[in-house]
This record gives structure tokens, sequence and C-alpha cells, in this order.
């Protein structure tokens, strides 16, 4: 009998941008002879794919390290991702971990732990200066059967003040048209219905290779033979009218959008250095619900940003209640290091924060239900997704969870919908014929 494959566990903090590069290095694990299991079971390597966008995050890495210390003491403990390319020292210096990867090596972690004999008596860092990175490491997630996240571009040239992102994952970056459509195709030929597009500032796609992100999507719509495909972010001054048409024009990309907006306050955007002022954020969802009422549209927003006043608050805050949205992601703004908006006065009292944040909160519920409650009685093409206790859900085109029943087999599969009632966290709705 052969030695028993070495265990190995991967788990992603943060974004999609992480899982589609921990899916990655987890199926090319495999041929490194692994045994993936998951992080909460007995492996000899864990290894976490680390975010730094919040301070929860940071200290969600040292519990997970504790974690997995306690089911096997002697665990390998490598830690990749944002935080490792920041923080490098400071996690090294923990005493469980052994080894550090910044972001380019991170790509080579499979290479570094058979170089390491994966004892755990040794510490390894290993850490390029982020501003010499340029090369782009495909990737894509591989493990949802329905939906795959696949990344097009990594790091990012802006600098918002209260962003560490640059610092952690360096200068702009994609890969060619050719290679992007190339790996999406090979997405499509697996089972999986939908491909997500994610990068850190996705409409940046091509800028150094005199390619664009249009000319992107519109190569993906001609090539690639997949039901769907969602665009997971972009930013606000770079999702032209000619983007947003071609979306509606596509039978393949879906009418869903997802702006970051961050604050509704000129005074604070300026502040922010975002690139955009109120009026062009406005304009675009105009222009997105001209051309389709039903289209959803997500926004991201901070609350809390040092200097925000009670009424550069409400501005942000009418300004949301009376645009035509469909959900909000609510950020509360936490003061990271090395960043300019940390010595930017005075700060938010965190109390005050997290009324903010809970007034959004409560916005976009409301924004969600109104949203929702507009779709009923509408026919949808419903993506069918199983729920683990066997009961189905899917996302609409235009992203409503919806839970419809049926006697057979159907998950993975497009069926057209009627939406019947609103639940709450979804819609209920039956199934009136296959996509
Ligand atoms: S656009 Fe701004 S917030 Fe987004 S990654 Fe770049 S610097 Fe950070």
């Amino acid at each position: 009998m052969g030695t028993p494959a070495k265990k190995i566990a991967f788990h992603t903090l943060g974004c999609k941008l992480n899982f589609s590069e921990t899916s990655s290095l987890s199926r090319d694990s495999l041929k490194y002879g692994y045994e993936n299991v998951n992080s909460k079971e007995y492996a000899d390597i864990y290894v976490f794919n680390t975010c730094s966008v919040t301070e929860n995050a940071n200290k969600e890495t040292k519990k997970l390290i504790r974690r997995s210390k306690r089911i096997n003491p002697k665990a390998f403990i490598a830690l990749i991702g944002c935080y490792a390319q920041l923080k490098p020292e400071e996690l090294i210096n923990i005493d469980d971990v052994n080894m550090v990867l910044g972001t380019a090596e991170k790509f080579e972690l499979l290479n570094h732990l058979d170089k390491a004999k994966i004892s755990n008596d040794i510490k390894v860092v290993l850490n390029n200066d982020i501003n010499e990175i340029s090369s782009f490491n495909p990737s894509y997630s591989g493990d949802d059967r329905t939906r795959a996240f696949l990344k097009v571009q990594d790091g990012c040239d802006y600098s918002c003040t209260f962003c560490t992102i640059p610092r952690a994952r360096g200068k702009s970056r994609s890969a060619s048209i050719n290679q992007t459509v190339n790996l999406a195709k090979k997405i499509s030929k697996s089972k999986t219905k939908e491909i997500v597009l994610t990068g850190v500032n996705i409409g940046d796609f091509g800028v150094y290779n005199n390619e664009s992100f249009l000319e992107l999507i519109k190569e993906i719509d001609s090539q690639v033979d997949i039901d769907r495909v969602r665009i997971s972010s972009i930013e606000p001054n770079l999702l032209s009218n000619e983007i947003i048409e071609f979306c509606f024009n596509s039978e393949k990309f879906m009418p869903h959008f997802h702006i970051p907006l961050q604050s509704g306050s000129n005074k604070i955007l300026k502040s922010m250095r975002r690139r955009y002022k109120v009026e062009e954020f406005k304009s675009r969802i105009n222009t997105i619900k001209n051309l389709d009422s039903h289209a959803c549209i997500g926004v991201d927003v901070i609350v809390g940003y040092p200097s925000e006043t009670e009424e550069d608050f409400m501005e942000t805050y009418e300004f949301l209640k009376n645009q035509d949205v469909s959900y909000l992601h609510v950020f509360t703004y936490s003061e990271r290091e090395n960043t300019k908006a940390i010595d930017l006065k005075p700060a938010v009292p965190f109390k005050e924060r997290s009324n903010r944040s809970k007034l959004l909160r409560e916005l976009s519920d409301q924004k969600k239900a109104q949203f929702y409650k507009k779709s009923i009685g509408a026919s949808r093409p419903l993506l069918v997704e199983n729920n683990k206790n066997g009961i189905l859900f899917g996302y609409t085109d235009n992203y409503i969870k919806v839970k419809i029943s049926s006697e057979s087999s159907i998950e993975n599969t497009i069926q057209m919908v009627k939406i019947l009632d609103f639940r709450g966290e979804y819609m209920l709705g039956e199934i009136i014929a296959s996509g």
C-alpha cells in the first residue's frame, strides 16, 4: 500500500476574486497528489486566502488559525491573499503560522509547499514589492455546478482614500481578450450555466493591452456557448452607455448591474477621490431603467467615512431613497493602516457608524421588497439551484430569488417560471415551461 495522500484544506475570506483564486489552487492541488478536505476537518495543511478589507477579516484569519490547530496541532498553516501581502511580518510572527505568500507568490503555493517538505517547524515568507507585480494569473471557481466566477482582471490604478486593495493587489492588469475568451469556453464545456465576470476594477480590463471591457464582453457574447453571463461589479465612471446597451441587446448578459456608489454626497465622493459625481451615477441608473424597468441594480455604499456629517449621511440616504435601485450592500467604514482616510478628521463615533449602517440596511430591505413585489405576475427564466434541504431555489435573469417545487430533477436547468407571491427573502413561483 502506498503512502496516503496528504490532506489539504482551503478556505477563502473576502471577495469572489479570492474565491476564484482559491478554487483554481485547490483544483491544481489534486494534480500534486493532495486530497482536498473541508477546512473544518482534519488536514495536514490548511491554506487561508486572506482578506484585509475590514478589521473583522483580519480577526477572522486569526480565529481560523486557532481552529485548525485545535483540530490538528501538527498542521502546517499557509496564508496567502491581501492580508498576507500587507502584513507578512505580523502574520509570520504568529506562532502557528508556517508560510506567508504575497500576491505574486501565492500562485506558486503548491511548488513552495513541495519545497518546504511540510514540516511544521519551518517559517517561510515570500513577499514581493507590490509595485513590481505585472503578471496576471487567470483563475475561475469550478466547484459550484450552476455558476462559475471567472477572474478577468486584477489590481487597481485608482487611489480611493479608504481602500487598501491597490497596495494588496497591485496595478491594474488582465489577460488578453483571446486568453480570457478561451478560459470562458473551457468553463462553458462543464456543467456550469452561468459565468460571473469578476475583477478588482473590471471596467479597466485591457487598459494596458489596447483592449477594452466592451470588446471583451462582445467577444464572450459571440464566441462562448453559455446560457448566462453576469458582470459582478463595475465602477460608475467605467459603466458606459455602450456597455449598458450591449448587455440589454445580448441574450447572454443578464439585466443585472452592481455599481459602487459609496456616498450620495459629492463632498464626500471628492474626499474619497472617487472618479464621478452623484449626477453621473444617477444618469447610469436612469439609462438602465429606461431600457428595462425590471433590471436589477445593486449598490455599494460606505457609512461613517471620516468627516461624514449627519447632513452628508442624510444626503446619501435621501439620494438612495429616491433612486430606483434594488438592493444595497452597506459597508461600515473601518480605519485601515496606510490609507489616506485614516488621517482625516473628525472620525465618526462607532455608535453613529452603526446607527447609519442600520438605517441604510433597513432602506435596502425596503428597496428589495419593492423590487421583488413589482415582479408578481411576471414570467422570467430561472436558473434552478438545489438547496440542501431538497427545496428548489434559483435566481431569475434579473436576480430575483425564487422558490419553486417540482417532482422532476431539474437542478441546474433553466425553467420559465411565473412569479406568484412575495415571501420576504424570496418569491414563490411556479414552472410554466422549460427555458
Ligand atoms: S476603485 Fe477604489 S475602492 Fe475599488 S479597488 Fe480601486 S481603489 Fe479600491
